[in-house]
Protein backbone atom coordinates (compact mmCIF):
# COMPACT_ATOMS: atom_id res chain seq x y z
CA UNK A 1 0.00 0.00 0.00
CA UNK A 2 1.61 3.57 -1.22
CA UNK A 3 1.26 6.18 1.90
CA UNK A 4 -0.64 8.23 -0.43
CA UNK A 5 -3.25 5.40 -0.59
CA UNK A 6 -2.64 4.78 3.28
CA UNK A 7 -3.78 8.41 4.22
CA UNK A 8 -6.59 8.35 2.13
CA UNK A 9 -8.06 4.80 4.15
CA UNK A 10 -7.31 6.69 7.16
CA UNK A 11 -9.32 9.20 6.60
CA UNK A 12 -12.23 6.61 5.46
CA UNK A 13 -11.28 4.23 8.52
CA UNK A 14 -12.06 7.41 11.20
CA UNK A 15 -14.96 8.41 9.63
CA UNK A 16 -16.35 5.07 10.30
CA UNK A 17 -14.88 5.11 13.98
CA UNK A 18 -16.50 8.50 14.10
CA UNK A 19 -19.77 7.00 12.83
CA UNK A 20 -19.61 3.64 14.63
CA UNK A 21 -19.31 5.75 18.34
CA UNK A 22 -21.97 8.08 16.90
CA UNK A 23 -24.80 5.42 15.60
CA UNK A 24 -23.15 2.36 18.25
CA UNK A 25 -26.98 1.94 19.63
CA UNK A 26 -28.39 0.92 16.73
CA UNK A 27 -26.84 -2.53 16.44
CA UNK A 28 -27.59 -5.50 18.88
CA UNK A 29 -25.24 -5.26 22.07
CA UNK A 30 -24.22 -9.04 21.32
CA UNK A 31 -23.78 -10.57 18.06
CA UNK A 32 -26.61 -12.78 16.51
CA UNK A 33 -24.47 -15.34 14.68
CA UNK A 34 -24.19 -18.69 14.86
CA UNK A 35 -21.30 -20.94 15.50
CA UNK A 36 -19.42 -21.36 12.02
CA UNK A 37 -21.78 -18.62 10.48
CA UNK A 38 -17.80 -16.66 10.39
CA UNK A 39 -15.25 -19.35 9.26
CA UNK A 40 -17.75 -20.79 6.49
CA UNK A 41 -17.44 -17.33 5.49
CA UNK A 42 -13.57 -17.03 4.98
CA UNK A 43 -12.02 -18.71 2.53
CA UNK A 44 -9.89 -21.96 3.77
CA UNK A 45 -6.70 -20.70 2.18
CA UNK A 46 -4.98 -16.62 1.78
CA UNK A 47 -5.41 -14.93 -1.73
CA UNK A 48 -2.19 -15.78 -4.18
CA UNK A 49 -1.84 -11.95 -4.35
CA UNK A 50 -2.74 -8.69 -2.63
CA UNK A 51 -6.01 -7.98 -3.05
CA UNK A 52 -7.62 -4.22 -3.02
CA UNK A 53 -8.26 -1.92 0.47
CA UNK A 54 -12.01 -1.63 -1.05
CA UNK A 55 -12.63 -5.33 -1.44
CA UNK A 56 -10.94 -5.95 2.63
CA UNK A 57 -12.86 -3.16 4.18
CA UNK A 58 -16.65 -3.95 2.57
CA UNK A 59 -15.74 -7.86 4.04
CA UNK A 60 -14.71 -6.25 7.30
CA UNK A 61 -18.19 -4.22 7.77
CA UNK A 62 -19.56 -7.84 5.38
CA UNK A 63 -18.60 -10.50 7.61
CA UNK A 64 -16.97 -9.48 10.52
CA UNK A 65 -18.99 -7.07 11.90
CA UNK A 66 -21.84 -8.97 12.13
CA UNK A 67 -20.31 -11.27 14.27
CA UNK A 68 -18.50 -8.96 16.44
CA UNK A 69 -20.32 -7.98 20.15
CA UNK A 70 -20.14 -4.63 21.40
CA UNK A 71 -18.55 -3.88 24.32
CA UNK A 72 -18.72 -0.25 24.30
CA UNK A 73 -22.84 0.10 23.89
CA UNK A 74 -24.16 1.66 26.71
CA UNK A 75 -26.17 -1.49 26.93
CA UNK A 76 -23.28 -3.48 27.90
CA UNK A 77 -23.55 -4.90 31.33
CA UNK A 78 -21.76 -8.25 31.05
CA UNK A 79 -19.02 -9.60 32.83
CA UNK A 80 -17.16 -6.35 33.44
CA UNK A 81 -16.61 -3.58 31.32
CA UNK A 82 -13.78 -3.58 28.67
CA UNK A 83 -13.49 0.26 28.53
CA UNK A 84 -12.43 2.63 25.63
CA UNK A 85 -12.36 6.13 24.72
CA UNK A 86 -11.65 8.29 21.87
CA UNK A 87 -8.20 9.31 23.10
CA UNK A 88 -7.23 6.14 23.80
CA UNK A 89 -8.21 4.90 20.48
CA UNK A 90 -6.44 7.55 19.02
CA UNK A 91 -3.19 7.08 21.17
CA UNK A 92 -3.62 3.18 19.75
CA UNK A 93 -3.52 4.67 16.35
CA UNK A 94 -0.52 5.90 17.25
CA UNK A 95 1.13 3.62 18.83
CA UNK A 96 0.55 1.15 15.73
CA UNK A 97 1.94 3.41 13.32
CA UNK A 98 4.80 4.37 15.20
CA UNK A 99 5.12 0.54 15.48
CA UNK A 100 7.52 0.36 18.13
CA UNK A 101 8.77 -2.53 20.32
CA UNK A 102 9.69 -1.51 24.01
CA UNK A 103 11.75 -3.97 25.35
CA UNK A 104 14.57 -1.92 26.72
CA UNK A 105 15.22 1.56 27.23
CA UNK A 106 16.92 2.17 24.20
CA UNK A 107 14.39 0.59 21.75
CA UNK A 108 12.12 3.67 22.87
CA UNK A 109 13.54 5.67 25.79
CA UNK A 110 10.41 7.53 25.37
CA UNK A 111 8.61 4.47 25.94
CA UNK A 112 10.13 3.40 29.15
CA UNK A 113 10.52 6.52 31.13
CA UNK A 114 6.53 7.66 29.95
CA UNK A 115 5.45 4.28 31.94
CA UNK A 116 8.04 4.98 34.68
CA UNK A 117 5.78 8.28 34.94
CA UNK A 118 2.56 6.84 34.17
CA UNK A 119 3.15 4.59 37.04
CA UNK A 120 3.78 7.41 39.03
CA UNK A 121 0.33 9.19 38.12
CA UNK A 122 -1.55 5.69 38.65
CA UNK A 123 -0.07 5.83 42.00
CA UNK A 124 -1.12 9.52 43.33
CA UNK A 125 -4.33 9.10 41.41
CA UNK A 126 -5.20 5.69 43.82
CA UNK A 127 -3.64 6.43 46.95
CA UNK A 128 -1.11 3.99 46.63
CA UNK A 129 2.02 4.00 48.77
CA UNK A 130 4.57 6.34 47.24
CA UNK A 131 7.13 3.45 47.27
CA UNK A 132 5.67 1.20 44.78
CA UNK A 133 7.31 0.41 41.55
CA UNK A 134 5.21 -0.06 38.65
CA UNK A 135 5.06 -1.58 35.50
CA UNK A 136 2.42 -2.19 32.96
CA UNK A 137 1.26 -5.76 32.32
CA UNK A 138 -0.89 -7.98 29.58
CA UNK A 139 -3.45 -8.66 32.60
CA UNK A 140 -4.10 -9.11 35.54
CA UNK A 141 -3.59 -13.22 34.95
CA UNK A 142 -0.35 -12.19 34.15
CA UNK A 143 0.10 -10.19 37.05
CA UNK A 144 -0.85 -12.39 39.04
CA UNK A 145 1.81 -15.61 37.80
CA UNK A 146 4.66 -12.75 38.22
CA UNK A 147 3.35 -12.21 42.03
CA UNK A 148 4.04 -15.69 42.95
CA UNK A 149 6.47 -16.50 41.11
CA UNK A 150 8.24 -13.99 42.50
CA UNK A 151 7.14 -15.11 45.99
CA UNK A 152 8.36 -18.35 45.05
CA UNK A 153 11.71 -16.93 44.32
CA UNK A 154 12.13 -14.69 47.14
CA UNK A 155 10.98 -17.76 48.96
CA UNK A 156 14.12 -20.01 48.36
CA UNK A 157 16.51 -17.21 47.64
CA UNK A 158 16.20 -17.94 43.87
CA UNK A 159 17.31 -21.74 44.11
CA UNK A 160 13.89 -23.06 41.72
CA UNK A 161 14.83 -20.65 39.34
CA UNK A 162 18.08 -22.28 39.31
CA UNK A 163 17.62 -25.80 40.17
CA UNK A 164 14.17 -26.38 39.87
CA UNK A 165 11.83 -27.78 42.80
CA UNK A 166 13.15 -29.81 45.67
CA UNK A 167 11.29 -31.43 48.47
CA UNK A 168 9.61 -28.02 49.49
CA UNK A 169 5.73 -28.08 49.82
CA UNK A 170 3.59 -24.87 49.65
CA UNK A 171 0.17 -23.51 49.96
CA UNK A 172 -1.16 -20.95 48.15
CA UNK A 173 -4.61 -18.96 49.57
CA UNK A 174 -7.64 -16.90 47.91
CA UNK A 175 -11.31 -17.34 48.63
CA UNK A 176 -13.48 -19.22 46.94
CA UNK A 177 -14.76 -16.15 45.29
CA UNK A 178 -10.68 -15.49 44.06
CA UNK A 179 -10.94 -15.02 40.41
CA UNK A 180 -9.74 -18.39 38.17
CA UNK A 181 -6.64 -16.71 37.08
CA UNK A 182 -5.05 -17.86 40.47
CA UNK A 183 -5.71 -21.16 39.90
CA UNK A 184 -4.47 -20.21 36.46
CA UNK A 185 -1.06 -18.85 37.62
CA UNK A 186 -0.48 -21.69 40.67
CA UNK A 187 -0.59 -24.27 37.30
CA UNK A 188 1.71 -22.47 35.53
CA UNK A 189 3.78 -21.73 38.24
CA UNK A 190 4.73 -25.52 39.07
CA UNK A 191 2.90 -26.03 42.65
CA UNK A 192 0.22 -28.10 41.40
CA UNK A 193 -3.18 -27.14 41.85
CA UNK A 194 -3.31 -29.01 45.08
CA UNK A 195 -1.78 -26.35 46.59
CA UNK A 196 -4.40 -23.96 46.21
CA UNK A 197 -6.44 -23.38 49.22
CA UNK A 198 -9.56 -21.44 48.23
CA UNK A 199 -10.76 -19.78 51.85
CA UNK A 200 -14.53 -19.35 52.60
CA UNK A 201 -15.97 -16.32 52.54
CA UNK A 202 -18.48 -14.23 54.55
CA UNK A 203 -22.26 -13.18 54.35
CA UNK A 204 -20.85 -10.67 52.13
CA UNK A 205 -18.63 -12.89 50.09
CA UNK A 206 -15.92 -11.26 51.82
CA UNK A 207 -12.79 -13.67 52.60
CA UNK A 208 -12.87 -14.70 56.15
CA UNK A 209 -9.79 -14.03 58.23
CA UNK A 210 -10.34 -16.31 60.61
CA UNK A 211 -10.31 -19.23 58.28
CA UNK A 212 -6.95 -18.20 56.70
CA UNK A 213 -5.60 -18.76 59.80
CA UNK A 214 -6.79 -21.67 60.48
CA UNK A 215 -5.90 -23.10 57.01
CA UNK A 216 -2.31 -21.65 57.46
CA UNK A 217 -1.57 -22.80 60.70
CA UNK A 218 -2.92 -26.69 59.70
CA UNK A 219 -0.45 -26.41 56.63
CA UNK A 220 2.66 -25.33 59.02
CA UNK A 221 2.03 -28.54 61.00
CA UNK A 222 1.80 -30.56 58.14
CA UNK A 223 5.40 -28.80 57.09
CA UNK A 224 3.66 -26.90 53.95
CA UNK A 225 5.01 -23.40 53.93
CA UNK A 226 2.31 -20.74 53.50
CA UNK A 227 3.68 -18.78 50.10
CA UNK A 228 0.95 -16.50 48.93
CA UNK A 229 -2.09 -15.07 50.22
CA UNK A 230 -4.03 -13.21 47.20
CA UNK A 231 -7.27 -11.01 48.40
CA UNK A 232 -9.70 -9.35 45.99
CA UNK A 233 -10.99 -5.86 46.11
CA UNK A 234 -13.77 -6.20 43.60
CA UNK A 235 -14.53 -9.90 42.77
CA UNK A 236 -15.77 -11.04 39.66
CA UNK A 237 -19.07 -12.39 41.18
CA UNK A 238 -20.10 -9.81 43.11
CA UNK A 239 -17.41 -6.76 43.56
CA UNK A 240 -16.69 -8.29 47.17
CA UNK A 241 -13.59 -7.04 48.97
CA UNK A 242 -11.75 -8.73 51.30
CA UNK A 243 -10.80 -7.60 54.18
CA UNK A 244 -6.98 -6.42 53.36
CA UNK A 245 -5.63 -5.04 56.73
CA UNK A 246 -6.43 -8.41 58.50
CA UNK A 247 -5.16 -10.17 55.72
CA UNK A 248 -1.98 -8.43 55.84
CA UNK A 249 -1.35 -8.98 59.29
CA UNK A 250 -1.55 -12.94 58.98
CA UNK A 251 0.86 -12.18 56.18
CA UNK A 252 3.28 -10.65 57.99
CA UNK A 253 2.62 -13.06 61.09
CA UNK A 254 3.22 -16.29 59.02
CA UNK A 255 5.90 -14.56 56.09
CA UNK A 256 4.13 -15.03 53.42
CA UNK A 257 4.14 -13.20 49.94
CA UNK A 258 0.64 -10.26 49.84
CA UNK A 259 -1.10 -9.93 46.69
CA UNK A 260 -3.91 -8.09 46.13
CA UNK A 261 -5.92 -8.68 42.69
CA UNK A 262 -7.97 -5.31 41.73
CA UNK A 263 -8.01 -6.18 38.60
CA UNK A 264 -11.65 -4.65 38.36
CA UNK A 265 -12.41 -2.55 41.56
CA UNK A 266 -9.10 -1.11 41.31
CA UNK A 267 -10.14 1.86 39.52
CA UNK A 268 -12.83 2.89 42.14
CA UNK A 269 -9.33 4.03 44.68
CA UNK A 270 -9.72 7.22 42.80
CA UNK A 271 -12.89 8.46 44.87
CA UNK A 272 -12.64 9.15 48.49
CA UNK A 273 -15.60 7.53 49.27
CA UNK A 274 -14.70 4.49 47.88
CA UNK A 275 -11.28 4.02 49.53
CA UNK A 276 -12.27 2.27 52.83
CA UNK A 277 -12.65 -0.97 50.76
CA UNK A 278 -8.82 -0.68 49.97
CA UNK A 279 -7.98 -0.22 53.88
CA UNK A 280 -4.28 -1.87 54.43
CA UNK A 281 -3.10 -1.86 50.96
CA UNK A 282 -0.02 -0.94 51.88
CA UNK A 283 0.62 -4.38 53.63
CA UNK A 284 0.94 -6.04 50.16
CA UNK A 285 3.83 -6.72 48.21
CA UNK A 286 2.42 -6.87 44.99
CA UNK A 287 -1.10 -5.07 43.56
CA UNK A 288 -2.89 -5.36 40.33
CA UNK A 289 -5.51 -3.30 38.42
CA UNK A 290 -6.79 -3.16 35.49
CA UNK A 291 -7.37 0.55 34.04
CA UNK A 292 -8.36 -1.21 30.66
CA UNK A 293 -11.41 -2.70 32.75
CA UNK A 294 -13.23 0.46 34.43
CA UNK A 295 -10.30 3.73 33.38
CA UNK A 296 -11.31 4.39 30.04
CA UNK A 297 -8.45 3.19 28.61
CA UNK A 298 -8.03 0.12 25.50
CA UNK A 299 -7.17 -3.22 26.43
CA UNK A 300 -4.50 -3.95 27.61
CA UNK A 301 -3.15 -2.24 30.20
CA UNK A 302 -3.05 -3.69 33.74
CA UNK A 303 -1.22 -1.38 36.14
CA UNK A 304 1.03 -4.16 38.69
CA UNK A 305 2.67 -2.39 41.36
CA UNK A 306 5.33 -3.86 43.82
CA UNK A 307 7.26 -2.74 46.89
CA UNK A 308 10.65 -4.79 46.13
CA UNK A 309 11.60 -3.92 42.56
CA UNK A 310 14.96 -6.15 43.06
CA UNK A 311 12.51 -9.57 44.01
CA UNK A 312 10.98 -8.66 40.94
CA UNK A 313 13.62 -8.48 38.29
CA UNK A 314 15.92 -11.01 40.07
CA UNK A 315 13.53 -13.28 39.65
CA UNK A 316 12.84 -11.98 35.50
CA UNK A 317 15.89 -10.95 35.15
CA UNK A 318 17.93 -12.52 31.65
CA UNK A 319 20.79 -10.98 30.41
CA UNK A 320 21.84 -12.67 26.52
CA UNK A 321 24.67 -10.63 25.22
CA UNK A 322 22.49 -8.84 22.49
CA UNK A 323 20.33 -7.19 25.19
CA UNK A 324 23.31 -5.32 26.99
CA UNK A 325 23.33 -1.55 26.75
CA UNK A 326 25.31 0.74 28.12
CA UNK A 327 22.59 2.11 30.14
CA UNK A 328 21.27 -0.28 32.07
CA UNK A 329 22.02 0.85 35.51
CA UNK A 330 20.52 4.08 34.82
CA UNK A 331 17.08 3.06 33.62
CA UNK A 332 14.29 0.82 33.78
CA UNK A 333 14.35 -2.33 30.96
CA UNK A 334 10.65 -3.60 31.24
CA UNK A 335 11.59 -7.20 29.40
CA UNK A 336 13.11 -7.79 33.16
CA UNK A 337 9.66 -7.03 35.04
CA UNK A 338 7.79 -9.91 33.61
CA UNK A 339 7.60 -12.72 31.45
CA UNK A 340 7.34 -11.62 27.58
CA UNK A 341 10.47 -9.67 26.36
CA UNK A 342 8.51 -8.21 23.39
CA UNK A 343 6.29 -5.33 24.66
CA UNK A 344 3.95 -2.68 23.13
CA UNK A 345 3.80 1.04 23.86
CA UNK A 346 1.19 1.27 26.05
CA UNK A 347 1.76 3.77 28.52
CA UNK A 348 0.73 6.34 25.74
CA UNK A 349 -3.17 5.55 25.45
CA UNK A 350 -3.09 5.81 29.77
CA UNK A 351 -0.84 9.55 28.82
CA UNK A 352 -3.74 10.84 26.66
CA UNK A 353 -6.56 9.44 28.72
CA UNK A 354 -5.15 10.61 31.78
CA UNK A 355 -4.09 14.26 30.17
CA UNK A 356 -7.72 14.39 28.36
CA UNK A 357 -10.45 13.43 31.45
CA UNK A 358 -7.56 14.78 34.18
CA UNK A 359 -8.78 12.92 37.81
CA UNK A 360 -11.70 15.32 38.21
CA UNK A 361 -13.29 13.64 34.84
CA UNK A 362 -12.22 10.17 35.76
CA UNK A 363 -13.56 10.03 39.04
CA UNK A 364 -16.85 12.03 37.39
CA UNK A 365 -16.67 8.34 35.38
CA UNK A 366 -16.90 5.97 38.85
CA UNK A 367 -18.76 8.26 40.34
CA UNK A 368 -21.28 8.11 37.56
CA UNK A 369 -21.52 4.34 37.56
CA UNK A 370 -21.64 3.90 41.35
CA UNK A 371 -24.96 5.68 41.35
CA UNK A 372 -26.74 4.45 38.46
CA UNK A 373 -26.45 0.99 40.14
CA UNK A 374 -27.71 2.37 43.25
CA UNK A 375 -30.67 3.79 41.51
CA UNK A 376 -31.18 0.25 39.43
CA UNK A 377 -30.77 -1.91 42.96
CA UNK A 378 -33.53 0.59 44.78
CA UNK A 379 -35.83 0.33 41.53
CA UNK A 380 -35.95 -3.39 41.83
CA UNK A 381 -36.31 -4.00 44.96
CA UNK A 382 -39.36 -1.14 44.61
CA UNK A 383 -40.74 -3.56 42.19
CA UNK A 384 -40.70 -6.38 44.72
CA UNK A 385 -40.36 -9.42 42.70
CA UNK A 386 -36.88 -8.89 42.46
CA UNK A 387 -34.23 -10.05 45.60
CA UNK A 388 -30.75 -8.62 45.40
CA UNK A 389 -27.91 -11.67 46.63
CA UNK A 390 -24.50 -9.36 47.30
CA UNK A 391 -24.03 -6.03 48.90
CA UNK A 392 -23.75 -3.28 46.13
CA UNK A 393 -20.39 -1.53 47.03
CA UNK A 394 -19.38 -0.57 43.42
CA UNK A 395 -21.24 -0.38 40.26
CA UNK A 396 -22.43 -4.20 39.77
CA UNK A 397 -26.04 -5.47 40.62
CA UNK A 398 -26.11 -9.12 41.64
CA UNK A 399 -29.83 -9.85 41.77
CA UNK A 400 -32.31 -12.68 39.99
CA UNK A 401 -36.44 -12.60 39.41
CA UNK A 402 -37.86 -14.32 42.95
CA UNK A 403 -41.29 -14.18 42.59
CA UNK A 404 -42.94 -15.93 46.45
CA UNK A 405 -44.64 -18.55 44.40
CA UNK A 406 -41.76 -20.08 42.20
CA UNK A 407 -39.58 -23.39 44.16
CA UNK A 408 -35.84 -22.69 43.96
CA UNK A 409 -35.86 -25.29 41.14
CA UNK A 410 -38.05 -23.34 39.18
CA UNK A 411 -36.43 -19.54 39.91
CA UNK A 412 -33.22 -21.04 38.46
CA UNK A 413 -34.94 -21.97 35.04
CA UNK A 414 -36.83 -18.52 35.21
CA UNK A 415 -33.84 -16.25 35.48
CA UNK A 416 -31.84 -18.28 33.06
CA UNK A 417 -34.66 -18.13 30.40
CA UNK A 418 -34.74 -14.00 31.95
CA UNK A 419 -31.26 -13.37 30.75
CA UNK A 420 -31.33 -15.06 27.49
CA UNK A 421 -34.82 -13.38 26.42
CA UNK A 422 -32.95 -10.06 26.92
CA UNK A 423 -29.52 -10.99 25.25
CA UNK A 424 -31.59 -12.72 22.18
CA UNK A 425 -33.10 -9.32 22.25
CA UNK A 426 -30.30 -6.98 21.39
CA UNK A 427 -30.98 -4.73 23.09
CA UNK A 428 -29.01 -5.58 26.46
CA UNK A 429 -25.89 -7.69 27.22
CA UNK A 430 -26.41 -9.21 31.14
CA UNK A 431 -24.24 -12.18 32.11
CA UNK A 432 -24.38 -14.53 35.15
CA UNK A 433 -22.96 -16.03 37.95
CA UNK A 434 -23.61 -18.58 40.26
CA UNK A 435 -23.77 -17.37 44.61
CA UNK A 436 -24.70 -19.42 47.63
CA UNK A 437 -25.57 -22.00 44.90
CA UNK A 438 -28.27 -19.53 43.02
CA UNK A 439 -28.48 -18.65 39.44
CA UNK A 440 -27.53 -14.75 39.61
CA UNK A 441 -27.93 -12.10 37.28
CA UNK A 442 -25.59 -9.35 36.94
CA UNK A 443 -25.45 -6.15 35.57
CA UNK A 444 -22.35 -3.96 35.97
CA UNK A 445 -22.68 -0.04 34.52
CA UNK A 446 -19.68 0.47 33.50
CA UNK A 447 -19.96 1.94 30.10
CA UNK A 448 -17.80 4.87 28.99
CA UNK A 449 -21.57 6.23 27.68
CA UNK A 450 -24.42 4.64 29.87
CA UNK A 451 -27.08 6.92 31.41
CA UNK A 452 -29.69 6.48 33.48
CA UNK A 453 -31.98 6.43 30.40
CA UNK A 454 -30.35 2.95 29.76
CA UNK A 455 -30.60 2.27 33.23
CA UNK A 456 -34.56 3.07 32.38
CA UNK A 457 -34.61 1.16 29.31
CA UNK A 458 -32.99 -2.33 31.06
CA UNK A 459 -35.59 -2.21 33.93
CA UNK A 460 -37.82 -2.32 31.47
CA UNK A 461 -36.65 -5.37 29.49
CA UNK A 462 -36.54 -6.99 32.63
CA UNK A 463 -40.05 -6.36 33.17
CA UNK A 464 -41.28 -6.73 29.62
CA UNK A 465 -39.41 -10.53 29.39
CA UNK A 466 -40.59 -11.64 32.87
N1 LIG B 1 -9.08 -10.70 38.65
C1 LIG B 1 -10.37 -10.30 38.73
C2 LIG B 1 -10.95 -9.95 40.06
C3 LIG B 1 -11.14 -10.22 37.56
O1 LIG B 1 -12.42 -9.85 37.64
C4 LIG B 1 -10.56 -10.57 36.32
C5 LIG B 1 -11.35 -10.51 35.08
O2 LIG B 1 -12.46 -10.08 35.05
C6 LIG B 1 -9.22 -10.97 36.32
C7 LIG B 1 -8.52 -11.03 37.49
C8 LIG B 1 -8.53 -11.36 35.04
O3 LIG B 1 -8.25 -10.20 34.33
P1 LIG B 1 -7.35 -10.25 33.01
O4 LIG B 1 -8.29 -10.52 31.89
O5 LIG B 1 -6.72 -8.88 32.94
O6 LIG B 1 -6.34 -11.32 33.18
Amino acid sequence: MQISEFRQHAHQLVDWMADYLTNLEQYPVRSTVQPGDIIGQLPASPPATGEAFADIFRDFQQVIMPGMTHWQHPAFYAYFPANSSPPSVLAEMLTATLGAQCMIWQTSPAAAELEERMMHWLAQLCGLPAAWHGVIQDTASTATLCALLTARERWTNHRINEWGFGTEKFAIYGSTETHSSLEKAVKIAGFGRQALRKIAVDQAFALRPDELAAAIQRDIAAGIHPLCVVATVGTTSSTAADPLRAIGAICQQYGAWFHVDAAYGGSAAVLPECRPLFDGLELADSYVFNPHKWMLTNFDCSAYFVRDKAALLRTFEIMPEYLKTATDEQVNNYRDWGVPLGRRFRALKLWFVLRSYGADGIQAHIRRHNRLARYFEQALLADGRFEILAPVNLNLVCFRYAPGHLAEAELEVANAQLMERINHSGQAFLSHTRLRGKYTIRAAFGQPTVEQSHVDQLLGLLREHL
